[in-house]
């Protein structure tokens, strides 16, 4: 099955007892066994839920593996993916992490013993040099928010096979219409289904898939023992966003290419970050690993200020002003004072997160209204423009 396939037909069947199309919200916390012991497979529903298994089936499927387990959020699934290592474990990690990545692993887990290394994956080398006889788990994040940097996946996994490290690639911005690292060798794949997975901006959840067995056994466990499992109103938000995956992805691609060859050609526009230019510092592999380049994309002004951004990001009418991603609306956002902001004014310059940086979110509304609310809105930044 093809990925438009999937994303209608996967995981789900119609309801046994009635024939409804759609997998209901199974809204119960237990289930009546006929006698004691003798249950249907459902038992309690922290451990199993209908509406969940579905969602679960249909994510694997998505990315090509054999098992998918939700939590509440992707925070609570990366936390799931880390109780799988022990104290004295070491992690190497992306230098540019998803924010609420970075304080789980630096406030919540090196409290438990763990180490992580975090390095600029754009060049594998820097990997290599972080791996020590501890290392456990290497965590990619591609592209990367908000400079859009793209990580080689399949020479990462390379590293790791010989060396009995296990790889998690948090998929969240590519989505699995883009990208698939199982395939590309990874052990795991990490969704914040919050983003395109649901792509409505109406629910908060999180993924996990591997076909790695034991992987699975463990996280399972997990999931039940310590709790934070989705509610089946969310999985089935989730599943229903699901089914228009590759429709919106599409849009996604299609408007993200036009918006970014826009700003290009704007004269107050200074570097835009977007994969699928050929000036892209790694535009080769995401040629190799994405099947197209996404809606996601950030730029900079000429005339760098924070004032200017500031102006811009006000002025838009359809690009909202809000953090996230993922959602059929356009959304805009400042990463030096919103994403970003707790990270030194130095340390933000070095990786590119300058003061007049704007991130994107490009929704699929008609591409023709979004670049005339991007034009007006820098003519009226233009005031605060100190090149002309
Ligand atoms: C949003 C996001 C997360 C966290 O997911 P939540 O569902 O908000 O908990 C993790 N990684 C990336 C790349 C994200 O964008």
């Amino acid at each position: 099955m093809k990925i438009g396939t999937k994303a209608i037909h996967a995981g789900v069947e119609p309801e046994p007892v009635t024939g409804a199309i759609m997998t209901p919200i199974f809204q119960t916390s237990t289930y009546v066994q006929k006698g004691p012991g003798e249950h249907t497979g459902y038992e309690y529903a922290r451990t199993q839920n209908p509406t969940r298994d579905a969602l679960q089936a249909s994510l694997a499927a998505l990315e090509n593996g054999k098992f998918g387990l939700c939590f509440g959020s992707g925070m609570a699934a990366t936390d799931a993916v880390m109780k799988t290592l022990l104290p004295g474990d070491e992690v190497i990690a992306s230098n540019d992490l998803y924010g609420g990545t970075y304080r789980l692993f630096t406030k919540v887990f090196e409290r438990y013993g763990m180490k992580f290394h975090f390095v600029d994956m754009q060049d594998v080398e820097n990997v290599r040099a972080a791996m020590t006889d501890k290392t456990r788990m290497i965590w990619v994040e591609t592209p990367t928010n908000p400079m859009l940097n793209i990580v080689d996946i399949e020479a990462v996994c390379g590293l790791a096979k010989g060396a009995g490290v296990k790889v998690c690639v948090d998929n969240t911005f590519a989505s699995p219409y883009l990208q698939s690292p199982l395939d590309l060798g990874a052990d795991l794949v990490l969704h914040s289904a919050t983003k395109y997975l649901g792509g409505h901006s109406d629910t908060v959840l999180g993924g996990v898939v591997t076909s790695d067995a034991a992987l699975h056994e463990q996280l399972a466990f997990h999931q039940n023992a310590s709790g934070a499992v989705p509610g089946p109103q969310d999985c089935f938000l989730i599943l229903r966003g699901i089914k228009t995956l590759h429709v919106r992805m599409q849009r996604h691609c299609e408007n993200g290419r036009a918006i970014a060859e826009y700003l290009k050609s704007h004269d107050r526009v200074g570097e835009v970050h977007w994969p699928g230019f050929e000036s892209h510092p790694n535009h080769d592999v995401a040629k190799r690993q994405m099947r197209d380049f996404g809606g996601m994309l950030s730029f900079s002004l000429k005339d760098d200020t924070m004032e200017a951004a500031a102006e811009l990001m006000k002025s838009t009418k359809l690009f909202a002003l809000a953090e996230s991603l993922g959602g059929v609306e356009s959304l805009i956002g400042h990463p030096a004072t919103m994403t970003h902001a707790s990270i030194p004014l130095a340390e933000r310059k070095k990786t590119g997160v300058v003061d007049s940086l704007i991130r994107v979110s490009v929704g699929i509304e008609d591409v023709g209204d979004l670049i005339g609310d991007l034009k007006m809105a820098l003519a009226n930044s233009a005031k605060y423009a100190t090149v002309r």
